[in-house]
């Protein structure tokens, strides 16, 4: 299963700032708008998401709260960058 990420309003892919009335646009918009169904929050711009079951819209990161979820790889674990230069 494949996720993405909505780009921002007003940079190369997203929709136009101000709003407008393309279709695509609307349409990027309202994805944006969409609730995630897990956390209740908006799926918002570059954040990355996925399509569930039932077509809504959910949070990569909450659907990989699911047990065992397919798209969830734990090959990918993003390092903490906390590392100190002094030492
Ligand atoms: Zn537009
Ligand atoms: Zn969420």
């Amino acid at each position: 299963m494949a996720y993405s990420r909505l780009p921002r309003p007003g940079t190369d892919y997203g929709p136009c700032l101000p709003e407008c009335s393309h279709t695509d646009c609307q349409q990027t918009r309202r994805q944006a708008a969409q609730l995630c169904p897990r956390c209740l929050s908006p799926i918002g711009y570059e954040h990355l998401f996925m399509r569930d079951s039932s077509d809504r819209l959910m949070h990569y990161a909450c659907a990989c709260q699911e047990v065992e979820h397919p798209i969830c790889r734990p090959e990918s674990p993003q390092p903490k960058g906390l590392r100190r230069k002094r030492g």
